[in-house]
């Protein structure tokens, strides 16, 4: 085997954080294929292409061609999930292999799906090809979207069957791709360690990959923690513009960098509803799309009490000052939903005008079940003169046309809007029909939806079917499934 001589993966995590990881390796893989190479993502990292695509490159991608001293470990976490706290997770089907540097700084490279780790607990510690098709189509979208995400770089179908309700599924590995894989987790788990020599070291280590200036502030670790605050704040705010309902949010799948990570059982709305829900498991709508801001920040105040010990010895000290900086959370939030509500209607207004203008708005979508990514296209056909698109799609025209008359005041910029609307999400619909004939083996449909989510802001000539909503009865009803 052709070892990856030139690919140098550092194992800063593995070595100064000893105590939040265990040796792990990869389990044998079958028969192999690479379903679907992320090439550019591949570039950025200074990864040769050609050499994925071969059969040592792909056993690399797999965990199973390591560099010389590799040292691949699954990292250790707790997480509150659906509010209740598991004491220890960690990763049960994943592993970090390690990270390179970028000129945009480290990069974890880690698999999900690899086989069983330490901490596998009652699961069988593999993926099926359906979910990490997902988790690579809907990183590629937000990515392009501009959202903050861990990314994907490939998608390994292993020949390993894996069982699941439906039966049967094709196995794969997803390589994911990520800024760090630190979480709010992570820290909870230190904290319960109850050795605070890991929770000054994880708060350094977490400083030195996302916030470096952080380090010289007078609290780092309060630094840290308000440094985190405005980034999950700025990430929710950009979740709402595009619809798009995370699913689990249990602060195991919070990260410190404020990427987007784990999509499981997320989704795009399609009516706008904010009480919209789309995972099977969270029957009490907990993770609603409209919930999503609360959620983030009740994950923020247990990251507070994660960090107490080291933002001050004594408590009510420590208490108070994380306090202060959690009550940003609604300023920071507001400021980047507005911001990004302005851009997406193409209109500068003062704070009370908008603020009135979006809430109207939205309920003039609600109140109608108005497809909420082809109603801010169709708004900018309104914004140059021509409001038939938008008027069909309201029971209220009165309102709308009252709603619009307001708004036009404002002159909005039609090319603008154009430039920050997307024409292309993965729509639920699109996305459930591509991965039905990915796991029967026709590659086609998936493919085509990948190209036009990483064109999100360009029709496609032809290629209406990926604009338009859902086919009347599809959304109703319409449900994900976790971690499969
Ligand atoms: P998730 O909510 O999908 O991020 O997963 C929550 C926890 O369950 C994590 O610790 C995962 O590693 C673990 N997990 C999920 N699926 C499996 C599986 N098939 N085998 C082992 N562990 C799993
Ligand atoms: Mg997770």
């Amino acid at each position: 085997m052709n070892a990856p001589e030139n690919i140098a993966l550092q194992h800063g995590f593995a070595e100064q954080l000893p105590e939040l990881a265990r040796k792990a390796s990869a389990a044998p893989v079958p028969a192999p294929q690479l379903i679907v190479l992320n090439e550019p993502l591949a570039r950025e990292l200074g990864l040769d292409v050609e050499w994925l695509r071969t059969e040592d490159g792909v056993l690399f991608l797999l965990g199973l061609n390591l560099p010389e001293g590799a040292m691949p470990v699954a990292q250790l976490y707790s997480g509150h999930q659906f509010g209740g706290y598991s004491p220890q997770l960690g990763d049960g089907r994943a592993l970090l292999l390690g990270e390179v540097e970028t000129p945009d700084g480290l990069r974890d490279i880690h698999l999900k799906g690899s086989g069983p780790t330490p901490f596998t607990r009652g699961g069988d510690g593999l993926a099926a090809l359906g979910p990490m098709l997902r988790e690579f189509l809907v990183s590629e979208s937000m990515h392009a979207l501009g959202i903050p995400t861990t990314r994907s770089l490939a998608v390994v179908a292993t020949g390993t069957p894996v069982l699941r309700e439906e039966g049967a599924l094709p196995g794969a590995v997803l390589v994911r791709v990520a800024s760090s894989h630190l979480r709010v987790g992570t820290f909870q788990y230190a904290r319960a360690s109850n050795q605070m020599r890991v929770l000054v070291k994880l708060s350094r280590y977490a400083l030195e990959r996302h916030h470096t200036e952080g380090l010289q502030a007078d609290n780092p670790p309060l630094a840290l923690f308000d440094h985190v605050v405005a980034a999950q704040a700025r990430l929710v705010a950009q979740w709402l513009t595009v619809g798009f309902v995370h699913g689990v949010m249990n602060t195991d799948n919070m990260t410190i960098s404020g990427e987007t990570i784990d999509y499981g059982p997320c989704a795009f709305l399609d009516a706008y509803d904010p009480g919209s829900v789309f995972s099977s498991i969270d029957t009490g709508g907990r993770y609603a799309y409209g919930n999503q801001p609360q959620i983030a920040q009740w994950n923020l105040a247990r990251f507070a009490e994660a960090l107490l010990p080291i933002i001050a010895d004594e408590e009510a000290e420590a208490v108070q000052a994380g306090s202060a900086v959690l009550e940003q959370f609604p300023a920071y939030f507001n400021e980047a939903w507005m911001g990004a509500m302005a851009a997406k209607l193409g209109i500068s207004a003062d704070l009370a005008d908008l603020v009135d203008l979006v809430t109207t708005l939205h309920g003039l979508l609600e109140a109608s079940r108005v497809d909420f990514t082809t109603f801010f296209r169709d708004l900018t056909r309104a914004a140059r003169g021509d409001r038939s698109a938008v008027h069909a799609t309201t029971h209220d025209v009165t309102a709308l046309d009252q709603w619009l008359d307001r708004w036009m005041a404002h002159s909005p910029d039609a090319d603008a809007m154009d430039a920050v609307n997307p024409v292309h999400v993965p729509r639920n619909h699109l996305l459930d029909e591509a991965l039905r004939a990915a796991t029967a083996g026709d590659l086609g449909p998936y493919e085509a939806l990948l190209a036009a989510v990483r064109a999100p802001f360009t029709p496609i000539e032809g290629g209406e079917r990926y604009a338009q909503p859902a086919p009347p009865g599809f959304a109703e009803g319409f449900q994900t499934f976790c971690g499969t």
